[in-house]
């Protein structure tokens, strides 16, 4: 039997961490497969898939630049994913075809749930700061999750109102200016801006109107603990880092291609730092 092979297709490739992990896993569970960096530029992307599904890779993670031209070149794609508007992971089918499906809302539902067992999304309104691919990703799976209102800020106005339009009647559209506002009664509060990364400005909202019932997350993990995330925990506030949803959003594709669920545990976390 072939041993199978997986990778990651981004543009650079160079900082990804999902060799790190899933190397992580292979090792750990002693099973036989390879998952490889796969550098692509834009322009080769249709070829070199079409290359791979020829060569016994059994599927791939896809990230920038690709994530969105992907839904393209794939044969089938997943509801969600095209929600969306993105897909993170392949699968290329014994029958040649190429099937693309977006995990990155399971990852975040998932890295809540494990690390915030009481929260639940029914419980009242989100508080979605950023509008970009994957705050796309976050209010699906939020939606999908029961929220009962999806409130959602951009700089940017008009990618938050197309998500308006796109998502439905639960989702609210706050000015950027007065985002501190979204945070009254809000019991989820998620940052799915890049602001915050290490080497980018800080978010800078008032947290006045913010609720110690809150749980708040950032999907930005370098550093895990952001400003945000530490302004809010002084506030009481349960805190979740984004480190978390990287991994969780790997399990599904990891299982698929290589046969076994894997866990996220401390373990993990330490190989991917
Ligand atoms: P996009 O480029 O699609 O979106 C970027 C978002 O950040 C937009 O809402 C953009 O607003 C906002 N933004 C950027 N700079 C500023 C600024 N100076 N002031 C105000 N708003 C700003 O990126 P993604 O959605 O793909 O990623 C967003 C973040 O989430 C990244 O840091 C990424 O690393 C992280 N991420 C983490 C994941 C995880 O597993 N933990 C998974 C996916 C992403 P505007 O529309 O106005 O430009």
């Amino acid at each position: 039997a072939h041993v199978p092979l997986a990778g990651v297709l981004g543009w650079p490739i160079a900082h990804s961490r999902s060799p790190l992990l899933h190397g992580h896993w292979l090792q750990r569970y002693d099973l036989p497969g390879h998952y490889i960096p796969l550098p692509v530029r834009p322009e080769n992307l249709l070829e070199v898939l079409r290359g791979l599904t020829k060569m016994g890779f059994v599927g791939a993670n896809v990230t920038i630049p690709h994530k969105e031209t992907v839904l393209q070149i794939a044969d089938i794609v997943t509801d969600r994913a095209a929600l969306i508007g993105a897909a993170n992971t392949l699968i290329f089918r014994e029958d040649g075809k190429i099937h693309a499906d977006n995990t990155d809302g399971y990852g975040f539902i998932s890295n809540l749930t494990q690390n915030a067992p009481d929260w639940q999304a029914t419980r009242g309104a989100a508080a979605v700061i950023g509008a970009g691919g994957a705050a796309r990703a976050v209010v699906a799976s939020l939606l999908e999750s029961g929220v009962p209102e999806l409130r959602i800020t951009n700089r940017t106005k008009l990618r938050a109102e197309q998500i308006k339009a796109e998502f439905g009647a639960k989702v609210v559209v706050y000015d950027w200016a007065q985002a501190g506002n979204m945070l009254e009664g809000a019991t989820t509060v998620v940052n799915a801006t890049s602001m915050g990364m290490t080497g980018k400005l800080p978010l800078r909202i008032p947290l006045d109107a913010l609720s110690p019932d809150a749980l708040v997350t950032d999907l930005v993990y370098t550093p895990l603990m952001t400003d945000l995330l530490k302004e809010a925990q002084s506030r009481g506030c349960k805190v979740v880092d984004g480190l978390g949803m990287l991994l969780h959003q790997a399990v599904p594709g990891f299982e698929r291609w290589f046969g076994r669920r894997p866990e996220v545990d401390e373990d993990l976390r330490q190989a991917v730092l």
